[in-house]
């Protein structure tokens, strides 16, 4: 297992842990200044950019894209719906090329509808063939641009309005069903906050292996959670067993950089910029 205590060679920044404080720009300077190597950036930072202007400063910057938060979001209510999910994935994949990110994460959506309040119907099964169809016909598209794509299972509490695929098993028996040969066009996203609870973790981080395993994701998991989306945990100030997870992860053959992704709405986003950048490398090389 790699030796996180000396340097922070591997840590990447997930933009969305200092979202509430600076735009994506001022992010990649403060990242860079810092030394970190690697972001994973969301659509709506770069957007509010501008794509070509960003892609320019991260290369000038010389920073490496752990990821692209996000595509996904596939079941729909009607064809039309669903159409206008893939055709959205498809620009999700161009911008990934274009910021040329390790992979495209995947959040893959629940009920529709629900994310927004109201969801239109109560057949989590059929959210889950809309979810299968919409990654099967994304990744024709992915592979041919080079793109990886990693679904990222979260945790069961977000299944009505977030993500009907909610643990590894399910995540991976998505890939041996869509790409059975593990061509590495087709993998997970390893978040802890979803996933440190799951009694088949260590076995399905086996089982995903050296090509399925794209991204990985630490925070900790906070006792009392206050709010289930955003009061997310700096390592080292919840439960998770984070060295434990990752000694799995590698043991299993990933070697990639290890994305802090910290939402927080009553705590780090309340926080001086620096002071949550400064505090991630810290806790990475003590606490992870
Ligand atoms: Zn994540």
């Amino acid at each position: 297992m790699r030796d996180f205590s000396a340097d922070h060679r591997w840590l990447s920044i997930n933009t969305a842990t200092v979202r509430a404080q600076w735009p994506l720009d001022r992010i990649v300077d403060e990242c860079a200044r810092r030394g970190i190597r690697a972001i994973s950036p969301w659509r709506d930072q770069v957007a509010a950019v501008g794509l070509e202007a960003i892609a320019q400063r991260i290369r000038a910057a010389g920073l490496a894209l752990s990821g692209y938060c996000r595509g996904g979001m596939f079941p729909a209510v009607d064809a039309a719906g669903r159409q206008r999910a893939l055709d959205d994935n498809r620009r999700a994949v161009d911008e990934a090329k274009t910021l040329n990110a390790a992979c495209l994460v995947l959040v893959v959506g629940g009920l529709p509808g629900a994310l927004a309040g109201t969801p239109r119907h109560k057949d989590i099964a059929a959210a889950r063939q809309d979810v299968r169809d919409g990654i099967a016909a994304t990744l024709e598209y992915a592979r041919q641009a080079g793109m990886p794509l990693a679904i990222e299972p979260l945790h069961p509490m977000y299944a009505a309005d977030r993500a009907c695929v909610n643990t590894l098993e399910q995540a991976l028996d998505l890939c041996d069903a869509l790409d059975p040969s593990a061509s590495g066009a087709l993998g997970v996203a390893v978040d802890l906050y979803h996933v440190w609870w799951d009694p088949k973790l260590q076995s399905q981080i086996a089982r995903a292996g050296k090509a399925r395993l794209l991204a990985f994701h630490v925070c900790d998991w906070l006792v009392p959670t206050r709010d289930l989306l955003n009061d997310r945990g700096m390592m080292g100030d919840g439960v998770i067993d984070i060295p434990r997870i990752r000694g799995w992860v590698e043991d299993a053959g990933f070697a990639g950089y290890s994305e802090v992704e910290i939402f927080s709405s009553e705590n780090w986003w309340k926080r001086e910029g620096g002071e949550v950048l400064d505090t991630c490398i810290e806790r990475h090389r003590s606490a992870t």
